[in-house]
């Protein structure tokens, strides 16, 4: 049944379009009852409102953490004007029931992510806000609650034109009110997660053993705000949306468009993938390309152009409708590279306003991210049925991410140049999908082999691709490659030794170690091991 929207108790933190609310009360004569500075707005607008401390007889106090939660308020929004008996009471205390009851609420997020201290974020958690909303839509069978902005229109036309709204209308609106409350102090308890962990005092014998509790809180509540709705999911069959975490606003996710077509479900993917690639190449400048989540190439030079240059040589015909991720400035003259390159998708952190218009303007479709600051995820989600498994980003800060730790198996120890390239060839493996073995030369891949269920494909693809893929070229003759794992069997490093390569860097840890080393040592090559390995699935 509809109700007629006859009394209103407003309370907004954002007073921004409440005007046509303020209008549509004026017409139809609502009562309306509003706290400090809500109430302040709307008379100014001409509504006459009856302030909130005049209905509870109590001021606002403790700095406003204590303003409409008292029984005169609560009792009026809570009451079932449908049972009889909370009709009588409230008859029997002189209370008055609400029809409607409009709230928005501190803005927490916000807060935080202005930088503000912890006392203010504290202060921004609002209270009688979320307990108004939570009593309204629990009674819906006689109120109806508004806590979005983008319903005042709505509210404004059943206010004017007297019918209010239907119990099923009525309901729809508690749950989205239910909806924002959840989010909101979902919101909360994500800051307090990142914030106040489990003191030692609380920790259990159990606990201790688990590595660090901010990453896995008892329970994983958080919000995450859908940021649009995409055209489709990885295939056209499927939907999708991408949602955003609104306490981390610099991360990838949040990356602005300057250029192209919106973004889809698979760009998303294989973008991120390529920002993977190059954000942690601490004191390089790197760039990645980067097709169906693998890299087709990625290298560090002393320009991003040469960066890129060397990263698109390794494997020119994949990176055809690829992505490019580079982890500095994109110049104008790696801009002019990029031009003749059918590509899907570009990141970085800036471009020089020069490039930024050249691929504007003659790469309409290219989409140009920007991505704000290096903020990272520190926790990793997977989906599984029915769970969701959590683990910290795997990043370049393992022990044996360092060279100055790696222990030489075979051959002399490398020469600064093999070294150099030996470390980078190691740091990027972490972005191929396992198992992975990596060819690399220069600073630059120059043959990669990924995603294959054993390690002698993962061999033999990485050492085709350097070969045949730029005219030809034997690319993998003194060149160093790198295993993600260790090798099971001496086979794959056989055909890495075999291709030519003088240096392999692998994590180490096989039962047959030793065959594998024997291997290297019997060709005269350097092997490093790492004792840290960078599975990737
Ligand atoms: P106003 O700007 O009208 O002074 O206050 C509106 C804000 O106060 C709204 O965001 C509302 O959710 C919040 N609010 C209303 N009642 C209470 C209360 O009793 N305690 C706290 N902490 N916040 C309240």
């Amino acid at each position: 049944m509809n109700r007629p929207l006859r009394r209103a108790l407003v309370s907004v933190f954002h007073k921004e379009g409440i005007e046509v609310l303020a209008q549509a009360f004026i017409a139809a004569g609502t009562q309306v009852v509003s706290t400090g500075s809500t109430a302040k707005r709307l008379s100014e607008l001409g509504v006459q409102v009856t302030e909130v401390s005049t209905v509870t007889g109590f001021p606002e106090c403790l700095d406003g953490r204590v303003k409409t939660l008292d029984p005169h308020i609560h009792a009026g929004i809570l009451a079932d004007m449908t049972n009889a008996d909370h009709a009588a009471q409230l008859e029997q205390f002189g209370i008055e029931p609400f029809d409607l009851v409009v709230v928005n609420l501190y803005p927490f997020a916000d807060t935080v992510r202005s930088g503000a201290e912890a006392d203010a974020i504290i202060e921004k958690i609002d209270i009688g806000g979320p307990s108004m909303v939570r009593g309204a839509a629990k009674n819906s069978a006689t109120v109806a609650v508004i806590t979005d902005p983008a319903d005042y229109a709505l509210v404004a036309e059943r206010v004017a034109n007297g019918q209010g709204f239907s119990l099923e209308e009525r309901r729809w609106l508690a749950g989205k009110a239910f909806a924002h409350t959840a989010a909101y102090d979902a919101t909360i308890r994500e800051w307090t997660a990142e914030h106040w962990t489990k003191p030692a005092s609380l920790t259990t014998t159990e606990a201790t053993d688990t590595p660090d509790l901010t990453l896995f809180p008892d329970s994983l509540t958080r919000t995450w705000d859908r940021a649009r709705v995409l055209r489709y999911g990885e295939n056209p069959h499927q939907q999708a949306a991408l949602y955003v975490d609104p306490l981390h606003t610099q991360s990838f996710a949040h990356a602005e468009l300057l250029g192209g077509k919106p973004m889809s479900y698979n760009n998303y993917v294989d973008a991120d993938a390529a920002w993977r690639a190059v954000w942690d190449m601490t004191g390089h400048i790197a760039v990645a390309v980067v097709k169906h989540n693998n890299p087709c190439g990625l290298a560090i030079g002393a320009t991003v152009a040469e960066a890129h240059r060397k990263a698109h040589a390794c494997d020119p015909m994949s990176a055809y409708g690829g992505v490019i991720a580079a982890n500095s400035t994109v110049t104008y003259e790696m801009a002019e590279q990029v031009r003749p390159i059918f590509t899907e998708v570009i990141v970085a952190p800036d471009y020089e306003p020069d490039a930024l218009k050249l691929l504007q303007d003659k790469k309409k479709n290219l989409r140009i991210l920007k991505v704000a600051a290096p903020e990272h995820a520190v926790q990793q989600f997977r989906q599984i049925d029915g769970g969701l498994l959590v683990q910290s980003m795997d990043r370049i800060d393992a022990p044996g991410d360092n060279p100055q730790t790696w222990s030489l198996v075979s051959g002399e120890a490398a020469d600064a140049a093999t070294l150099a390239d030996l470390e980078f060839a190691w740091r990027a493996i972490r972005c191929v999908k396992s198992n992975a073995i990596l060819i690399a030369h220069d600073g630059a891949t120059v043959g990669i082999g990924m995603g294959q269920v054993n390690r002698v494909d993962s061999a033999h693809l990485a050492v085709d691709r350097a070969n045949t893929l730029d005219n030809n070229r034997n690319r993998t003759q003194g060149a160093v490659a790198a295993s993600d794992a260790f090798f099971p069997f001496a086979d794959g490093a056989q055909i890495l030794i075999d291709a030519g390569v003088k240096a392999i860097v692998q994590p180490g840890g096989s039962i047959r170690d030793e065959e594998v080393f024997e291997a290297a040592r019997a060709a005269g090559i350097t092997m490093y091991v790492t004792g840290t390995r960078h599975f990737f699935h």
